[in-house]
């Protein structure tokens, strides 16, 4: 035999019985990282195929319940509205609601997943979810003139949520709507600032009446001390030149999870709009929320 033949066939073995041991666990490491980061968040299922939403796989992407056709131009309700045709609806402190998804059950075990177990992998997905509802928000009410090159008519000063109270923020360690005002903020470059605090813990709304709610919720709400300030400090670095223009009207996008009834925004953008107004601030509030029930 000659030398060189031994060396071609020594080398493979030499390499295998001096160093397999760890490649073979690196590998076997990279591929159970690898199946993990394959799982998709909402079914659990090992996914061959991921949708353009973080995390989800293209079978659940397609059962997303979105809301393509808004109905109420009030509450962004996508079938008929009798609510806010009521009497009592009429004054409405923010101009209009619009909502990503429908409350379907799957769009509750997801806000739940997420607001109630604490589900990280829901964040990134969730906010893109909602995203997609705000793009929309910037074509409905900017039309044409929304291009990446030329100021939309509909622009959004500043980015707020609705506010969770210190028991809640407690127990859950964050606020979930928050989280996604944030993320609405970050993606589209807008300044972000909590407005509103929430001295007291309201209980479970969904047990009461909409009286009920309705009555619980005037109180519920206030504005963090120097809020016309803030907000004007804010607007300027962000160096939104319209705002600087018309800094007696600002724009608010104010965000939540979950629109049920809206006795929690109008609430919101009641205390909002009237302790602006001492200050001779006119607020325009648009509401943005996740999902519509
Ligand atoms: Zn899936
Ligand atoms: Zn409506």
């Amino acid at each position: 035999m000659k030398p060189e033949t031994m060396l071609v066939r020594k080398l493979p073995g030499k390499v295998h019985f001096g160093m397999g041991m760890i490649p073979r666990t690196r590998l076997f490491l990279n591929w159970l990282f690898h199946r993990q980061s394959q799982t998709c968040v909402a079914c659990g299922k090992l996914a061959g195929h991921f949708s353009e939403f973080t995390g989800l796989c293209t079978h659940c992407s397609i059962q997303i319940p979105w809301i393509y056709n808004i109905r109420c131009v009030h509450c962004g309700r996508p079938t008929f509205c009798p609510d806010c045709v009521r009497p009592d609806r009429l004054a409405r402190y923010y101009i209009c609601n619009r909502s990503a998804i429908s409350y379907t059950p799957m769009a509750r075990e997801w806000i739940g997943q997420f607001k109630y177990r604490g589900n990280e992998k829901f964040g990134p997905l969730l906010g893109e979810i909602l995203n997609r509802a705000y793009q929309a928000m910037r074509h409905e009410f900017a039309g044409h003139n929304c291009t990446r090159f030329k100021r939309s008519l509909w622009d959004v000063d500043i980015v707020t949520c609705v506010p969770v109270s210190e028991k809640r923020l407690t127990e859950r360690g964050f606020n979930q709507a928050q989280i996604l005002a944030e993320k609405i903020a970050k993606q589209n470059k807008l300044p972000f600032l909590s407005l509103l605090v929430r001295p007291q813990d309201t209980g479970k709304q969904s047990f009461k009446s909409k009286n009920e709610r309705m009555n619980t919720m005037n109180n519920a709400f206030s504005v963090i001390p120097n809020m016309v300030n803030l907000m004007d400090s804010f607007i300027l670095k962000a160096g939104s030149q319209r705002a600087m223009e018309h800094m007696h009207s600002v724009t608010i996008l104010l965000v939540d999870d979950i629109y049920t009834t809206g006795s929690t925004l109008q609430a919101c953008a009641r205390v909002l709009r009237e302790k602006a107004l001492e200050q001779g601030v006119h607020l325009a509030i648009f509401c943005l929320t996740l999902a519509r029930s």
